[in-house]
């Protein structure tokens, strides 16, 4: 009973999370200027993210449908660890919300310039540089201890570790380019994950 409790608010945080995600692409799309690609790879990120989220999506159909093809995968956590991962991922939505609201048209799911493309630094921006990776994480933290599955929650955090750690250099590199020194001073007042007054310093 508990677990198909889980399972649903699980399945829940998932539409809600796309929820979030295709409002603010939208918004993006449709007030933002002509973009202007700067992935290493776009390619590669496509097809990384197609067969990625290809895997992803079957181990998921299976949890909700067919959950005894990936018991095998179970990770013995006790109830109360699940039900903290999913307080954690609904309390990231707004958290979520209120990132993509603030970068707003300048938001693109790959590296990107745009035209007209400003320089964010309120708001969450204001303390860290890329909170809106550091709520990814938590999301995809919040899956693996909700779903209690190895192989319905590790392939959320690989994935974007890969594409966290092939494109944190080069974003920051790309802002350089467009923005220069109000970058270079921006970096200097914030952190990459957290806020410089965390424990981790960027
Ligand atoms: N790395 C940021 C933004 C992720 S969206 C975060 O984690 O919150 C990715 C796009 O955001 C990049 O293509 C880049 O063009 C843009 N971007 C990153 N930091 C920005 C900033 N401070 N102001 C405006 N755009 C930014």
């Amino acid at each position: 009973m508990n677990d198909t409790l889980i399972k649903l608010s699980l399945f829940g945080l998932f539409v809600l999370f796309f929820v979030v995600r295709a409002y603010h692409h939208h918004k993006a799309v449709t007030q933002g200027g002509r973009i202007e690609y700067r992935e290493k790879n776009l390619t590669a990120l496509i097809v990384f993210r197609l067969v990625g989220g290809l895997i992803w999506l079957t181990a998921l159909a299976l949890f909700f449908v067919a959950p005894q093809w990936v018991s095998w995968a179970a990770i013995p956590l006790p109830e109360w660890a699940r039900w903290a991962g999913l307080a954690l991922g609904y309390a990231n939505l707004p958290l979520l919300w209120w990132i993509e609201a603030t970068l707003g048209k300048n938001f693109s799911t790959v590296l990107h310039l745009r035209e007209g493309h400003t320089l964010v630094t309120q708001g969450p921006y204001r303390w860290v540089r890329h909170p809106m990776y550091t709520s990814l994480y938590l999301l995809v933290v919040s899956i693996l201890l909700t779903s209690a599955n190895w192989l319905v929650g590790l392939p959320g955090v690989l994935s974007l570790t890969v594409i966290v750690l092939n494109r944190i250099d080069r974003e920051e590199a790309v802002m350089i380019e467009r923005f220069g020194d109000d970058y270079r001073q921006y970096m200097t007042r914030t952190g990459r994950f957290l806020p410089r007054w965390g424990v981790t310093k960027a």
